[in-house]
């Protein structure tokens, strides 16, 4: 990847054709270095929100050398850019076919699974393995969410005593539980509340873990969504790791995904004509942009220009990308210089999560360049940029109703 000053010297010396992303190897350093080190226990990426080769290489350089898979490729991936390093098989329903080679071929031990039926299956897969880590995925509460991921997976409080005692049977290795209080989590004690609600299952169930995993929803910050600092976090899981009934060797893992990426990387893309108030630029939905159009996620924008500056008032735009699909619409609004055009650049921030890791080739669009550049992101949770995006200092942050594209369920994480 070549290197550049910021994106106007890579407009200046390139025009790019086609989107680019625009990558910060050292935001993510800085925060795995940050997990790596307030985090009370271990961290695994959670490689979806963003599989590209130089992340888990820069990830496992900086000390996060444990991810959190969901498939054989994503399994392969980690392989071969960090080879040697610690899986956990995450996906609480997986492939049997998939559970044999993680198991024989990549010696992975830990498999999460919500039903009787999936720890039948990972037991069978893995011949009876008697060294299997085996983690109960719990459905949690996810109403500081900005993100709820509750409903596709995790076992209620009802069915989860017999699930853990199952477990807890079928192991001699370590029997934890995990659950996901949802992705942009904006409340810290939200984390808290599921380790109080997981700990009265396990009592139920009359067993101890000898792991807590809290899983994922660690917070980036977006316009309209300005999350309490880290270190609030890592305080309400403190508290909540001690109000646990577990014993003195009780490992805490946790796995972030957006929070060691988000800042990582941005999109530079062309404005290939103006309509009013609409841009049509060459990355939309079926690209990098799903979660500005299906979730109308508010990332911050800027404009490059090669030439004088802008002077002109900021003024409210909406994006189209480049696809025939009308589907492929940004919502927005985006605040950008009233006189922009066809040829101007727009920089789309915080990205590096959940953006280059959706991309399709639909309708011929979608290929990605990439460069290093050497500012700072749009925005940070690391003390990276310039407060343009003020951090607040309490407990409580500012939160934005995100409304969600035509009653679409939201699926993913
Ligand atoms: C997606 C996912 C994560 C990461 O979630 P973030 O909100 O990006 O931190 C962690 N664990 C599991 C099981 C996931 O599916």
């Amino acid at each position: 990847m070549h290197t550049y000053h910021s994106p106007l010297d890579l407009v200046r010396e390139r025009s790019p054709e086609r989107p680019v992303a625009l990558v910060r190897p050292g935001a993510v350093a800085l925060a795995a270095r940050w997990f790596q080190k307030t985090f009370k226990g271990d961290v695994f990426y959670a490689l979806k929100a963003n599989p590209s080769p130089w992340v888990i290489e820069t990830l496992a350089k900086n000390g996060v050398n444990a991810f959190d898979v969901a498939s054989m490729p994503e399994i392969e991936l980690v392989a071969t850019h960090a080879p040697g390093a610690r899986m956990a098989f995450m996906h609480p329903v997986k492939n049997r076919s998939a559970i044999s080679a993680a198991y024989f071929d990549h010696g992975i031990r830990t498999f999460a699974f919500d039903t009787e039926d999936e720890l039948a299956k990972i037991l069978d897969a893995t011949g009876a393995a008697k060294d299997l880590n085996l983690i109960v995925r719990l459905a949690v509460d996810t109403e500081g969410a900005s993100y709820p991921l509750a409903g596709k997976f995790g076992v209620g409080p009802a069915e989860a005593p017999s699930l853990l005692l199952s477990a807890r049977r079928a192991t001699q290795d370590l029997m934890g539980v995990s659950f996901h209080v949802g992705s942009q989590c904006m409340r810290p004690t939200a984390y808290q509340a599921a380790m109080a609600q997981a700990s009265r299952s396990l009592v139920r169930a009359g067993v101890f873990a000898d792991v807590v995993d809290v899983g994922g929803g660690f917070p980036s910050v977006y316009p309209g969504m300005v999350p309490p600092s880290l270190g609030f976090y890592m305080d309400a899981i403190d508290r909540g790791f001690a109000e646990m009934m577990v014993h003195e060797t009780t490992e805490l893992w946790c796995e972030p995904g957006r929070a060691l990426v988000a800042e990582c990387s941005s999109v530079l893309t062309r404005v290939e004509l103006r309509k009013g108030d609409a841009l049509y630029l060459n990355d939309g939905s079926y690209g990098s942009l799903f979660d500005a159009s299906h979730s109308r996620w508010p990332f911050p924008v800027k404009l490059v220009r090669d030439g004088e500056p802008s002077d002109a008032a900021l003024k409210p735009f909406r994006f189209y990308g480049p696809t025939c699909d009308s589907l492929d619409h940004m919502p927005g609004p985006f605040w950008l210089p009233d006189d922009i055009g066809e040829g101007d650049y727009v920089e789309i921030g915080m990205m590096g999560a959940y953006g280059v890791a959706m991309t399709t080739r639909f309708n011929g669009y979608g290929d990605l360049d990439a460069a290093i550049v050497k500012d700072a992101p749009m925005a940070s949770m690391y003390g990276l940029a310039p407060a343009s995006i003020p951090t607040p200092r309490t407990e409580t942050g500012t939160v934005v109703k995100l409304s969600r594209a035509r009653g679409k369920k939201r699926r993913r994480r």
